[in-house]
């Protein structure tokens, strides 16, 4: 209990713990702590008995009271778990017991006690969280010799459960087999909580992985779902299928994830709704046409009956005419001829003219059908803006990034870009609505056009994710622009119903390297965004550099100001 051996050193610290004890400091209650810190049984007479009476009284006074007075972290139940340990465990010498049970109290209120803490199997003497967390029984239970055994072979167990994970996730093997080892050979304090830390990361990252699958599932559904649902009206038209079925067999040949699924789902929906449109309007041509020729056949049914009857009443008055017998009668037949002839003419030059009016409405109505067509068709091979945002669609951001790439490598001018992704996006559709969610992209995608430069495109990478290619962009710029356009978010908020709604995203930036291509570019970023999101959420991270050998970023300055 003391180090001191020297009887002043002794009668100081006799003092000290009459004073710690709240005991009177009677010659009675002196001597038996001078002999109990001294290491000396100390002398059982009557009266040092008589003094120690009225203190434990006092003790379990005090320890009723704590044991209903709150504590951070403490429970009741926990507190009595430990005094029934306590009682268990030092019943057979009072002495120690009274000691126990303060230090016990002590421990409860943070007070410093004379015992080291895990002397005590169940009790917290640590800070409140800690002692909220489900791991104190396990990890306190390991430091006790007598547990060691139970505690080895839980760690074994959790090590074989890790390890047999691998089966089902074998891609993560790397991750696995350390964090197995680790749990075998974690066996004190610190190498327990490294432990806990890792595991905590690593079911994030399962969590992550899990979503992503369930997310690619869905996806796969909605998109199938899609397809019966528009199959009916695709086989009406051989080039829409051909165009749907060609984007879907691009989407299947890659390998497959959420954003990929995604991107076919939305520009698939964008093309159904698009086509159901432009069908409407075509099949609205082909009718008029169809009209107009039906108008124009009957025309010109009218033209030939009536030239018909021309001709006849031209024959009937050439045989008037030869048997004509007289001028007279040769006039009135002439006169009927002119009449006749004149309405002939007026009914030609009428049928002529509504001729070439059909025409031209005709021609009219084909160019509508040739340019409805032509649409269609376009949008059938996929258009290259997201529908919903007017940003990029993915197949747009590859050719934009593309093209920045090309230049970059031509005119040695660095290339950035930052990927984002809003957070806690799922709480907003489940809170506000998904249609609410919708116009949150819309928002975001605007105040991304109005704070950026208009060299720098914007395009919709997945569902709530973003990539923006910032040209003639070093890494400190471009991640000074993104953490402005954080900056603005602040200001420009989404509204919702009258009311101001906070967007938030996390980014990673990213500085292209030399020969960098757009795929290892996009992949820092997202692992600079992954750690954004790790560290918290709302906050922009650049990008560790490439790690290809001899590869170095773009050394050139912007050439334009800073965005
Ligand atoms: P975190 O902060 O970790 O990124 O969480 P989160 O909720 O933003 O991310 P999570 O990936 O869990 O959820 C993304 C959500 O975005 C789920 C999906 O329904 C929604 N989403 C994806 N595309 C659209 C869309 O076009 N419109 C709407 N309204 N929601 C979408
Ligand atoms: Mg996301
Ligand atoms: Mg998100």
């Amino acid at each position: 209990m003391s180090n001191s051996n020297t009887p002043s050193d002794i009668a100081r610290e006799t003092l000290k713990a009459l004073a710690a004890r709240k005991l009177a400091p009677t010659p009675e209650n002196y001597a038996h702590m001078y002999h109990e810190i001294g290491g000396e049984p100390a002398p059982a007479t009557a009266t040092s008995k008589a003094t120690i009476v009225p203190v434990w009284s006092e003790l379990i006074r005090d320890l009723l009271r704590q044991l209903e007075t709150p504590h951070k972290g403490i429970t009741v139940t926990r507190k009595k778990e430990g005094v029934e340990t306590v009682l268990s465990r030092f019943a057979k010498d009072p002495a120690v017991l009274f000691e126990k049970l303060r230090g016990l109290m002590h421990s409860w209120s943070g007070a410093p006690t004379a015992h080291a803490p895990d002397e005590f199997p169940p009790l917290p003497a640590q800070p409140a969280t800690k002692a909220a967390a489900p791991k104190s029984a396990a990890t306190s239970a390991a430091i006790q010799p007598d547990n060691r055994e139970l505690m080895d072979q839980l760690r074994e167990l959790l090590a074989l459960a890790l390890e047999s994970t691998l089966a089902s996730q074998p891609e993560m093997a790397d991750e696995i087999k350390p964090l197995a080892a680790l749990a075998r050979s974690a066996s004190n304090q610190d190498g327990l909580d490294e432990l806990a830390r890792q595991l905590r990361q690593f079911w994030y990252k399962l969590e992550m992985r899990g979503g992503d699958k369930n997310r690619i599932q869905e996806g796969l559904v909605r998109l199938l779902r899609l397809l019966v649902e528009n199959v009916s009206e695709m086989v009406e038209d051989d080039k829409w299928l051909h165009g749907q079925v060609a984007a879907l067999q691009e989407i299947v040949a890659k390998p497959l994830d959420r954003h990929a699924i995604a991107d076919a789902e939305r520009s698939l929906r964008d093309a159904v709704i698009k086509q159901g449109m432009l069908k409407q309007d075509l099949t609205d041509a082909k009718s008029t046409l169809k009209s107009l020729m039906a108008t124009f056949i009957d025309r010109l049914g009218e033209l030939t009956e009536s030239t018909g009857e021309y001709h006849n009443k031209i024959d009937g008055y050439s045989q008037k005419i030869g048997k004509a017998g007289n001028m007279a009668e040769l006039g009135h037949i002439l006169k009927d001829v002119m009449r006749d002839t004149r309405a002939i003419q007026a009914s030609a030059m009428r049928s002529h003219e509504e001729m070439l009016n059909h025409k031209k409405q005709a021609d009219a109505a084909e160019a509508k059908i040739r340019e409805l067509e032509q649409e269609l068709e376009q949008v059938s091979e996929l258009v290259r803006e997201d529908q919903l945002t007017g940003a990029l669609n993915r197949r747009g951001l590859d050719e934009s990034l593309d093209r920045e790439i090309k230049r970059s490598n031509r005119s040695r001018f660095p290339v950035s870009i930052a990927l984002l992704d809003i957070d806690n996006f799922k709480r907003l559709n489940d809170t506000l609505g998904h249609q609410a969610g919708d116009l949150a992209l819309k928002h975001l995608t605007k105040v991304i056009k109005e704070t950026l430069r208009p060299a720098d495109t914007v395009g919709r990478y997945g569902g709530e994710e973003f990539l923006i290619v910032l040209p003639d962009t070093d890494l400190d710029s471009a991640v000074e622009a993104i953490r402005r356009l954080q900056r603005d978010l602040t200001k420009k908020f989404f509204m919702h119903k009258n009311e101001r709604i906070l967007v938030t995203f996390s980014a990673g930036v990213a500085l292209r390297s030399e020969s960098e291509d757009a795929d290892d570019l996009i992949a820092r970023a997202d692992k600079a965004m992954y750690r954004a999101k790790l560290a918290g959420k709302n906050r922009v991270e650049p990008a560790e550099e490439a790690t290809r050998s001899g590869v170095a970023p773009a050394s050139i300055p912007p050439a334009g100001a800073a965005i």
